[in-house]
């Protein structure tokens, strides 16, 4: 058995999800709980929340086979172009990654992304091998000081391994950033750039508080907030600009060092708004209540949105 999200499950229609966004990328997952103790993560060792979630996402579990078999034929279709393997508790990863990325394979060449704890250089090098196209290595955190207040094990380790994982596998590592953890605007912003310099490709996520986890009671980040982060990730990440352009007032981000109309123009597709990460992961409803505010957006935006997604970055600009 292995699981699946319940987005991933109506696509390969093992469950019916009345919803507006499907996922294009399948999100699966193996492994119970996990080893380390993250304070926003229902799957963390202690967190007492639901086991079938992640993020605010549930999930199901299915034959292995059945799901494997879904996924080739929604690829062929082009209903998924991308599958995103996680393996969470860190036990005999690329044994498991090795099963079912040949799985996979018997049924499509769909591009399959892995997120997983990875003990060793030579392991990561060896997960490279399995015929996986990237590698994700979490580092959730901007800053030593917010990794350290809401993540077990070493930050200079996690970022370590990241540098060296992406100088190893040019263009192959991912990682996933949560705004909201506590950092400042300054500090995320440092640290799109780093990771940007080392080629990682950053997924952005909204801190979203879950039930039964030590950070429950936190505020997700104002939308503003988000919204700043996602256009400095927009353009550092296509070297539009670079962090030392911007300028910050008692660390809230208050220029990109652009002109408005320059930044305007930068922004008017949209593209900034949508979910970032993998090419094709759109994670619909990871961080949003259907209805509620949206923090990533799964598909293109609609012009009044993009409208009102750039007017809450330009207002809080000096
Ligand atoms: S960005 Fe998407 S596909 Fe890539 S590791 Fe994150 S969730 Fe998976």
């Amino acid at each position: 058995m292995i699981k699946l999200s319940a987005g991933t499950a109506h696509v390969l229609g093992l469950k019916k999800l009345a919803t507006d966004a499907l996922p294009t990328t399948a999100y699966l997952m193996k492994g119970e709980k996990c080893t380390h103790d993250c304070g926003f993560c229902p799957q963390a060792r202690n967190a007492s929340s639901r086991a079938d979630l992640l993020s605010r996402v549930t999930w199901g579990e299915a034959e292995e086979e059945e799901i494997v078999r879904g996924v080739g034929t929604a690829f062929s279709t082009g209903q998924l172009k991308r599958a995103c393997l996680q393996v969470v508790d860190g036990c005999q990863v690329l044994e498991q990654v090795k099963d079912t990325v040949s799985k996979l394979k018997r049924y499509s060449d769909i591009p399959i992304c892995v997120s997983a704890k990875v003990k060793s250089t030579a392991e990561l090098l060896a997960l490279a091998e399995t015929g996986v196209q990237r590698i994700g290595l979490a580092l959730d955190a901007a800053c030593a000081r917010v990794f350290t207040a809401t993540k077990t094990g070493s930050w200079e380790q996690a970022l370590g391994q990241i540098q060296e994982a992406a100088r190893l596998l040019p263009g192959r590592i991912s990682t996933h950033l949560i705004v909201g953890l506590g950092e400042t605007e300054e500090e995320m912003v440092a640290m799109l750039q780093m990771l940007r310099d080392w080629h990682v490709t950053v997924g952005l996520f909204a801190f979203t508080p879950v039930p039964g986890t030590r950070m429950a009671e936190v505020r997700p980040p104002a939308l503003g907030h988000y919204r700043r982060m996602q256009a400095a990730r927009y353009l550092i990440s296509n070297s539009l600009i670079k962090a030392a352009d911007c300028s910050f007032d008692s660390g809230r981000l208050c220029s990109f060092g652009l002109p408005v109309d320059k930044l305007r123009e930068y922004l008017k597709d949209g593209k900034a708004f949508e979910t970032s990460g993998c090419p094709d992961c759109n994670r619909p409803y990871y961080n949003e209540k259907p209805g509620g505010t949206m923090y990533n957006y799964p598909r293109p935006l609609q012009p009044e949105e993009i409208q009102a997604a750039l007017e809450l970055v330009i207002e809080s600009l000096k």
